[in-house]
Formats: C-alpha cells, structure tokens, sequence
C-alpha cells in the first residue's frame, strides 16, 4: 500500500511535469493569446504559464532524484507482452503498472479502422460474429490507441479543467476520472476492446441496459475476455464502471475471473503473481 502510494505520486509527477511541459506549448500554440482580449486576462494567462513553469521545473527535478521504479516496470510489461509463451495475455497495464510508451503490438484489423493484437484477433472476431448471430448489433467504438494519441486527449482535456481555472495537479486529479494517464490505457496493449450498441453509442451507465452489454457480459469469458472495470470495483481498478470495456485474458483466466468476480488486480495478487 505505502509502495502503490508512491508511485501513484511519483507518477504523478511525472505526468504533471510531461503535460505542463505540453500545456506552456499547447497554450501558447492555439492561440488563445490572441484570442483574449484585454490586459487583465492577458496578465492571468502569463501567471499561469509562469507558476506552470515554476512547477513543471521543481517536478523535474524531483523526478531525476527519485531513480527509475516506473520506468523499469513499464519495460518489463512492454518485454513480457513481446514475449513467446502466455504470459502477454495476463500483463497487467494501469495507473500504477504503466506500459513503456515505445510499445507496439503486432496488429490486425478487426473492423474497419479498428485494430487489434493480432493474437486475439481470431477470439474477437468470433465474439462478434456470436454477438451478431444472436441478433444483436455491437459497435466496436475503441480498440489499439497508440501513446501520443492517448497523450493529446488527455492533454485536452486537461486544459479545459485548467480554462476553468483548476491548478494543473487538480485539473490532472479531475482528468484521470474519465480519461487514463497515457502510458497507463490498456488501450495501448492491443488487447482492450470497447464495444457499445450501435443503437446507443453513449459511454455511460445507461450503456449497461442495452441488449448488446448484456450479452457481451454474459458470454465475453467464452472468448477470452472479461469485463475489465466492473460496477463497485473503483478503488481497485481506479477507473469507473465501464459496462463497455473489455479485456483479452485469455479463455481459462476470463473463465476464472467471471465466476470469481475478482478483477484483474485482485486475480493476479490471488494468484501471486504481482
Ligand atoms: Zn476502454
């Protein structure tokens, strides 16, 4: 716990110092500047820009000091999903375990412009197919998201906190409520399917009412895959209950997993392997 605690602040850190650094050039870089008008405001973007800099230099500098924890654990996650074998299928990717940045799965498209780890490729497409055959029609919103792209959506967002006048370290706090640190999206293993109905397309609770949810719930073990951030799993998982999201875990673990009603944290902490 103290451990998870550190390295969520050191982490923290980090993003905080990587997106300030983003934001001073992002600010500057879409012209809001020019789009103020008058002194005053004028004077508060500087200050911020000024005590953003302030930050990002002190965070800096705590993050040469700390050593390279993180960044020795997000290689061996990116090693181990590179790896022969089976043990890709149970790498653990979130907001404490981040995976190196530089990581790219083998990919295959699973639908039009949706791709995916091509070792689940066959697994995912079946799932559908299933899905299909039952009448019903899923929509696979999300699947492989590469590091700049989660980076910048999280960077936007980020600065519309900070336009509402939230510090940078609570307009992050704020952010990583509904979008993952970049670096800590499982997302970027090639292994997360977000699949809504394509009759209801909105990412929220109501998402789990539709006859689609329901079967993907239901039978997603079957394939290999388990709800990944279930409802009243928050303070485990650290994300929100996302009746949409699914990850690859392979056919046994997803079995497992789904009777025990463990998450993925709790499954491999039983299991002794982190
Ligand atoms: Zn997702």
């Amino acid at each position: 716990m103290a451990l998870n605690h550190k390295i969520e602040s050191r982490m923290k850190k980090i993003m905080a110092a990587g997106l300030a650094g983003g934001l001073i050039v992002g600010v500057a870089a879409t012209g809001i500047f020019t789009t103020v008008t008058g002194n005053t405001k004028e004077k508060e973007y500087q200050d911020k820009i000024t005590s953003l800099e302030k930050e990002l230099k002190n965070a800096q500098k705590e993050e040469e000091e700390t050593g390279t924890d993180l960044e020795v654990m997000a290689q061996t996650s990116a090693q181990q999903l590179s790896e022969q074998g089976d043990a890709w299928q149970m790498v653990l990717v979130n907001e404490s375990h981040p995976l190196d940045a530089s990581y790219v799965p083998e990919l295959a498209e699973l639908e039009p412009d949706r791709q995916v780890d091509v070792r689940i490729l066959e697994d995912a497409q079946q799932m559908l197919a299933d899905a299909r055959n039952a009448g019903l029609n899923p929509y696979v919103c999300s699947a492989y998201r590469n590091y700049d792209y989660q980076r910048s959506v999280f960077n936007d967002t980020m600065v519309d906190w900070i336009t509402q006048g939230y510090t940078p370290l609570d307009a992050y706090d704020e952010t990583k409520k509904s979008v993952a640190v970049p670096g800590t999206s499982e997302h970027a293993t090639g292994l997360a399917l977000d699949i809504t109905s394509a009759d209801y397309a909105q990412l929220d609770d109501a998402q789990a009412d539709t006859a689609e949810a329901k079967w993907f719930a239901e039978n997603c073990w079957k394939y290999g895959f388990i709800l990944r951030y279930p409802p009243e799993k928050s303070d485990v998982t650290g994300i929100i209950y996302e009746p949409w999201h699914y990850r690859y875990v392979g056919k046994e673990a997803a079995k497992e997993i789904t009777e025990s009603g463990l998450t993925l944290e709790e499954y491999l902490e039983q299991s002794g392997v982190k």
